[in-house]
């Protein structure tokens, strides 16, 4: 069975979606406070907006600048690499 259009699955939910992923979008506003998770799961989390775009950009920008804790320029998520260094160096600093 094939539905009209091109569906995929959400790589973060899991849902079929045709374009934003209605669960993820839904769930956004639910997403923990990021002041009370911990420095990996800011990571794994970033590692899911840093996937495939599953909802709209403008509210990932808005997520991952939270997750950061400061702006993130569109550039700077080419290479999520230095954002998880950046994230594991600041818990460093704060166990002093
Ligand atoms: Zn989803």
């Amino acid at each position: 069975m094939k539905a009209t259009g091109e569906t995929r699955t959400c790589h973060i939910c899991g849902a079929q979606v045709v374009t934003w992923c209605p669960v993820c979008t839904a769930n956004f506003v639910m997403l923990a406070d990021t002041e009370t998770i911990s420095t990996e799961e800011k990571i794994q989390e970033l590692e899911d907006w840093l996937g495939p775009l599953e909802i709209d950009f403008n509210l990932v920008h808005q997520r991952i600048e939270k997750l950061m804790g400061r702006s993130v320029w569109i550039h700077e998520m080419a290479c999520p690499e230095s954002l998880y260094a950046e994230l594991r160096l600041g818990e460093e600093s704060n166990d002093e």
